[in-house]
Parts: C-alpha cells; sequence; structure tokens
C-alpha cells in the first residue's frame, strides 16, 4: 500500500474544517489513479500499473463556502480477488466517485454493482459518476449514462486526467458531497 501525503497546494495557515474520506470505484484501467495523480501531483502517465489492493493520497483543498477540507483520496483495485479487501474500505467513506472509460463500452456494466457493494458499507453515500477519458473517441452513451445517474439522484461530470479537464472540479465536487454527508449524519 502506497501512502503518499502530498499537501502541494496547502491553503495557507487555515484549520482544517473536515477530514473527508473520498473512494474512487470502477474497473480496472478506468483512469481512476490517472485521475488522483492528475489531482495530487498534477502528472500524468500513458503507463497503466495495476494498483494492488489501495492507494491512498490526500491533500488539502479549498471549498467555496466550506473552508479548508483535507480529502483522503482511497483508490481501489478493480480486480475481482481484491473484493475482500475493497469491503473494508468503504466502512467510513462519505463521498464516492464512480468512475467509467468512455471509449471502453463494458466499463458501464459493472456501475450499479459498484455502487450497490459500496452502499451496502457506506449506506446512502453520495454518489458522483465520473465519465474518465474524454480526449479519446467516445464509444459509450454518455448522455445514457448522465441520465441514468440524474434518475438514480447521482452528481455527473466529465473529465480527462489526459488534458487535465475537470479534474479539480471532480475533486472539489467530491470535497462538497462528503462534507454535505458528514454534516446530515450528525
Ligand atoms: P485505473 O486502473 O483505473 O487506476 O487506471 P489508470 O489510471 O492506471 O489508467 C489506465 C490507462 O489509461 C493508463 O494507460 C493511462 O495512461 C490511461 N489513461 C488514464 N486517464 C486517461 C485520460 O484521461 N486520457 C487518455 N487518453 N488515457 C488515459
Amino acid at each position: 500500500m502506497k501512502n503518499l501525503d502530498k499537501v502541494k497546494t496547502a491553503p495557507v495557515n487555515e484549520e482544517i474544517r473536515f477530514h473527508v474520506k473520498v473512494i474512487l470505484a470502477g474497473d480496472g484501467a478506468v483512469g481512476k489513479s490517472s485521475l488522483l495523480r492528475r489531482y495530487v501531483l498534477d502528472d500524468f502517465s500513458e503507463e497503466h500499473k495495476m494498483t494492488k489492493g489501495m492507494d491512498t493520497y490526500s491533500k488539502l483543498t479549498r471549498v467555496p463556502g466550506l473552508g479548508v477540507v483535507k480529502i483522503h483520496t482511497w483508490d481501489l483495485a478493480g480486480q475481482p480477488q481484491w473484493s475482500a479487501v475493497r469491503e473494508s474500505f468503504y466502512l467510513g467513506s462519505h463521498a464516492m466517485a464512480l468512475v467509467f472509460d468512455v471509449s471502453q463500452p463494458e466499463t458501464i456494466q459493472h456501475l450499479p454493482d459498484w455502487v450497490r457493494e459500496c452502499r451496502g458499507k457506506a449506506p446512502n453515500i453520495p454518489v458522483l459518476v465520473v465519465a474518465s477519458k474524454i480526449d479519446l473517441p467516445f464509444k459509450v452513451p454518455v448522455a445514457k449514462i448522465a441520465r441514468w445517474a440524474q434518475d438514480s439522484g447521482y452528481d455527473y461530470i466529465e473529465t480527462s486526467a489526459k488534458n487535465k479537464y475537470n479534474v479539480e472540479a471532480m475533486f472539489e465536487k467530491l470535497g462538497t458531497m462528503g462534507v454535505n454527508f458528514t454534516l446530515k449524519s450528525r
């Protein structure tokens, strides 16, 4: 397990108001580690290194209207052999990014399964559906997925870790969703 406590853009001398645990779920190779890497290190690699078990990173972020939030991100391995490990990491999480790859239609198939698995351990956790790699040709009916997200009460965002598109916005949104969830459950 890697634990890089990188605080690259730490807001100046302000108290951390909230700690939020964010889960990144989705099939292997959909771009979860790349989104994290872009967000935390502002870096991108064409290489795919399979996440083994899980990776964690954290970063301070200023969430508009909420102050400084420390986002602890947990990147879960999509491979089935890690399912026992995965379940324990859902516990205590505050927001879930549900990532699929717009260029790989099979990556939308398991979206409902990921939510079911996560909500089994973290009931009612807010979900952000993340369309990843939007710099590539779309082979997934994204409008349909966006509608499914809306009908299910989930948020939806389109991103590219490669082009830096909406990556900050994605994590800011997850931070906000996580804080609101924490406040509601108090
Ligand atoms: P993970 O298994 O879900 O963590 O997936 P990775 O982050 O390791 O990404 C899998 C592969 O997709 C790697 O070869 C990445 O370079 C590539 N990739 C990730 N994000 C993007 C993106 O936004 N655009 C493109 N074109 N490729 C990406």
